[in-house]
């Protein structure tokens, strides 16, 4: 699929987890449509070497922060530091997410705790960070989280991760509500399983669960990065003006309810 190579000129995004995974895909495919894009998260390291890959394969310049998602205040400085560098905010896209396999019965306190910190509260603390900056987006703020189609049948073996997602989408329902008024949509990706990424070769492969898994895809293949970037674009361009409060699910057509 291609979009107008200007379609996003002059609108101003903000990646979290933007330099790896998914996450980079929706950074490249933001920058090349024309958005100034800015990524924010933990590992220093991480988003230097992004943001010189960004900007040696495509010629995009992207701007980055330092932030942990867990912590309200930082993460609320580095979003509004990006937004005041890039004149503003009208895309905010919920990526950063932690996640491993450990059954029920073994999971810590600590264990589920992390990990509905890092995806549930943190989504929530960035999305009240962004809120000051999209209420003032020209052609109404966006708000894009990325969940998991784990979400929607239960996840054995990531129970923090299946309930925390699902709170992001419970989420994106409430603030689609409540921030109507300001002009600012709030959806959610729910993707299935995409191949390249730290997510399947963790949770799938490495756990012996590929062929299981491609069998249960109607389509017969994992996803590509591309897939969930396109459907990012779709909802933060014109296209997505009256989309909000709505899942939209990229998984190939997944049986993920068949155990
Ligand atoms: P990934 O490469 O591991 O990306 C996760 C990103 O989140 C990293 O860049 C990481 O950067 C950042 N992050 C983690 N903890 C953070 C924290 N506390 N504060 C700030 N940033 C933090 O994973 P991925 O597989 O591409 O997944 C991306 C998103 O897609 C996630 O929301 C995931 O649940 C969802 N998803 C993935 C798949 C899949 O097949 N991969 C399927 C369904 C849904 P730092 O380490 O630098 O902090």
């Amino acid at each position: 699929m291609s979009f107008a190579a200007d379609i996003l000129a002059g609108k101003s995004a903000i990646v979290t987890g933007g330099a790896t995974g998914i996450g980079a895909f929706i950074v490249r495919k933001l920058g090349s449509l024309g958005a100034q894009v800015g990524i924010v998260s933990r590992k220093e390291e991480n988003l230097q070497r992004a943001v010189v890959a960004f900007k040696a394969d495509d010629g995009i310049e992207v701007n980055y922060r330092v932030g942990d998602v867990r912590d309200p205040e930082l993460i609320s400085r580095a979003i509004a530091s990006l937004a005041e560098q890039q004149g503003g905010m009208d895309y905010l896209i919920c990526n950063a997410a932690g996640n491993f396999i450990c059954p029920t019965e073994q999971l810590s306190a600590n264990g589920w705790k992390t990990v509905i910190d890092i995806d549930l509260n943190g989504t929530f603390h960035c999305c009240q960070a962004a809120l000051p900056f999209l209420k003032q987006a020209k052609a109404g703020g966006r708000i894009v989280s990325i969940s998991t189609t784990g979400a929607n049948f239960g996840w054995p073996g990531a129970v923090h991760a299946g309930a925390a997602k699902a709170g992001i989408q419970n989420l994106m329902q409430s603030l689609s509500s409540e921030w109507g008024k300001y002009g600012v949509r709030a959806n959610w990706i729910s993707p299935g399983p995409i191949k390249g990424t730290e997510g399947v070769d963790r949770l799938i492969i490495q756990q012996g669960l590929a062929e299981r898994s491609l069998e249960r895809i109607a389509l017969g293949t994992f996803g590509e990065g591309d897939d969930i970037a396109n459907a990012v674009i779709f909802l933060c361009a014109d296209t997505g003006k009256y989309i909000s409060g709505a899942e939209l699910v990229v998984d190939g057509g997944s049986q993920w309810h068949r155990r």
